[in-house]
Order: structure tokens, then C-alpha cells, then sequence
């Protein structure tokens, strides 16, 4: 089912070119996954933005929004309503002067994460290295408390402005965030606790001065220990479990189990880190979601440990 015409009339007319109709989301998703989405939007500035919010809300139109969807499994049936991507109209980044001795980079949501840890190389400011090598935006990783063994954003975020269902722009102060692994709950401002309808506008990220030249040969370091143990020549959305609060990583508890290289059509547990799940072959959502619960059951069995999906799962079930 796709939109009303009325409403395909508004969108077209306000967007142009940029919103796509029955936009297949395999070409917005790292995974190479996803069924078309009825009204794909890409605002060019945060009034577009703001705008779309607020008739999306008149309306009652579902959306989402993403960053670079290197997170998202979407379902082969796709998404009803909207998805709208950030990448071009909140990218810049910018160093903040309070008037104190802190230092506060300001990071749009649309911003890449690499770019945000460039900066900071670049600006001699410490704190984002953590960060190095993980692809999509700052929205994303802020949202999914991104992080590696060496921190997450949880460690230096100060504070973030979010734009409400309403179109309500609001600052949240650090204290006022909870973060979780891989995850910040936004509850207590969000409307019946729904991030989804709750945007990240922007992070101010608080860093240490620090020595550029240092932090260039660390980032660098972290890159190839990265690629040495990443199978970055697949499409994947990254580790698809979250780790479990303790005891042996979930590629550790997959890899026991004897999983790594496990296929359900195109879909393949990869044997060079058994928590990726790569696209080998055009996988459809619905192989990777079969061999998600083949890994879930085979570990939950052999190690009475439930393993939860990092990856976000989104979309209509067929
Ligand atoms: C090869 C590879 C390696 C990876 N390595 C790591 C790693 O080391 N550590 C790690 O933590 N993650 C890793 N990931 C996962 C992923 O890169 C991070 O979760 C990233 O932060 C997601 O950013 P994104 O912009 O792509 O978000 P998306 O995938 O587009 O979205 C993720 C979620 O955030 C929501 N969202 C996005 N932007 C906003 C916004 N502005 N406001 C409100 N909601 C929003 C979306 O609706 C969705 O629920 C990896 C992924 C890949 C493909």
C-alpha cells in the first residue's frame, strides 16, 4: 500500500526531486537489504525538516529517520509511511567557545562519525578516537551509543538538541540522558518514551587538548587492527548481536557454538568474525532474520545465553 494521493501531491510539491516513492531501502542500508519504503524524503535544510515534521504529524504518517543505515535490517516488505535521511541538511561541524576552559565540538546529526573524529584529530582534541572506523552519521551513533573496546559517546557527550514530534526544537543536558549499551533512551522526554518520532539534531561533544600527531598514529593503529579483524569486503550492518554484560563476547559464544560460515540463502555467519552477518549472495531480510534465530537458538541451547540483536530491525512483517 503506498501513500494517499493527497498526500504523494504535498510531498512531491514541497520535495521535488528529492523524495522518491517506492524507494527500495536496499540502496540505503549498508546490508543491501530492505523493500521499498512509500515516500524516501532527503530535506536540504532544517526547515524542510522542520516542515515535514510537523505535516507528517497532521497527518499521522509513520516515519523514521536514519543516518548512513549501516544499523538497520529492513524487512523485505518494506516500510509504510516515511523514512527520512539527515545526511543533507544538518552536516556541519564546528568548534563551540563557552568562555571556559572546556572544549565543546558541535556535530550536526547528519555529520559523518569519521568526519567528527577528523576534526577532532585535526583540532589536537582527544576523546573521539574511540570512534575511529565506525561508518554512519553522528545522529546514529549518538543514538546507538556507538563505541568500541576503547569507549562509546556515552564518554563524551555533553548534551544534544532533539526536535520533538511537534516540531519543537529542545537542549537535553547530559544528566537528563540514559545511556545504555549501544543504546540512549530518550523516555523521559520523548512522547510515550518513542524515539523514533524524536530526532537528534545535534551533539556537543566535550574533549581534552591532546597532541595531534599522537592521536593521528593511534587512529591509525585502530584502522588496521579494525580491517585485520573485520570482513569489511561484505555488506553487513556491523556486530548483529549486542555483547552480553558479561563473560565471552557474542562472536566468541557464536564461533563455540560452530557457526562461523553457517549460510541461510545469501545470508552467511562470516568466518572471519562470527557476530558479523554478511550478504554473500542477495540476501533478503527474511534469510538473514532465519539465521539470526538458527545463531540465537544454537547458542541459546549450547550456552543457555540469549543473544539480542544490536542491528535494528525495522519494517512491515510480510
Ligand atoms: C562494517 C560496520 C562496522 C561497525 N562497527 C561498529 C562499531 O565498532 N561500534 C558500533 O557501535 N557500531 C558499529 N557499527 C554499527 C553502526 O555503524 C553504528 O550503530 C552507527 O552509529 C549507526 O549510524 P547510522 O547513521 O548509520 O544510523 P542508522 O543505521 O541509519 O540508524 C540507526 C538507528 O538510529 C536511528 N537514528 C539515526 N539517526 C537518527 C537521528 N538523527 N535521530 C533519531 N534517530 C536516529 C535510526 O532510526 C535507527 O533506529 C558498524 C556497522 C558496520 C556496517
Amino acid at each position: 500500500m503506498s501513500l494517499e494521493h493527497e498526500a504523494n501531491n504535498w510531498l512531491r510539491h514541497r520535495f521535488g526531486r528529492n523524495v522518491k516513492f517506492d524507494e527500495p531501502m536496499s540502496k540505503h542500508t549498508y546490508f543491501r537489504i530492505g523493500g521499498p519504503v512509500d515516500a524516501f524524503v532527503v530535506p536540504q535544510s532544517q526547515k524542510d525538516l522542520i516542515d515535514l515534521i510537523i505535516w507528517a504529524g497532521q497527518m499521522q504518517q509513520p516515519y523514521i529517520v536514519i543516518g548512513d543505515g549501516t544499523n538497520l535490517l529492513v524487512r523485505d516488505a518494506g516500510i509504510r509511511g516515511l523514512v527520512i535521511m539527515l545526511t543533507k541538511c544538518l552536516n556541519k561541524i564546528s568548534r563551540l567557545n563557552r568562555g571556559d576552559d572546556t572544549t565543546i565540538i558541535s556535530a550536526m546529526a547528519g555529520a559523518r562519525l569519521q568526519a567528527l573524529c577528523k576534526f577532532a584529530i585535526e583540532s589536537g582534541l582527544e576523546g573521539m578516537n574511540f570512534a575511529i572506523g565506525i561508518p554512519g552519521t553522528v545522529g546514529g551513533g549518538i543514538v546507538m551509543n556507538a563505541g568500541s573496546a576503547a569507549g562509546s559517546v556515552e564518554g563524551v557527550l555533553d548534551s544534544i538538541e532533539v526536535l520533538l514530534s511537534g516540531g519543537e526544537r529542545l537542549t537535553l543536558e547530559r544528566s537528563q540522558l540514559v545511556f545504555k549499551y549501544r543504546n540512549l533512551s530518550l523516555k523521559k522526554v520523548a512522547p510515550n518514551g518513542d524515539l523514533e518520532k524524536t530526532i537528534v539534531l545535534e551533539g556537543h561533544f566535550q574533549l581534552r587538548p591532546s597532541d595531534a600527531r599522537y592521536l593521528k598514529k593511534e587512529a591509525r593503529e585502530m584502522l588496521n587492527k579494525r580491517r585485520t579483524a573485520q570482513p569489511s569486503n561484505y555488506a553487513s550492518a556491523g556486530c548483529f548481536f549486542k555483547n552480553p554484560a558479561s563473560g565471552k563476547t557474542a562472536g566468541e559464544l557464536i564461533e563455540l557454538a560452530g557457526l562461523k560460515g553457517k549460510r541461510v540463502g545469501g545470508a552467511e555467519v562470516s568466518a572471519k568474525h562470527a557476530n558479523f552477518i554478511i550478504n554473500t549472495d542477495n540476501a533478503s531480510a527474511a534469510d538473514v532474520t532465519a539465521l539470526m534465530e538458527i545463531v540465537q537458538e544454537t547458542v541459546s541451547q549450547t550456552f543457555n545465553i540469549e543473544l539480542t540483536p544490536e542491528v535494528k530491525i525495522v519494517g512491515t512483517q510480510a
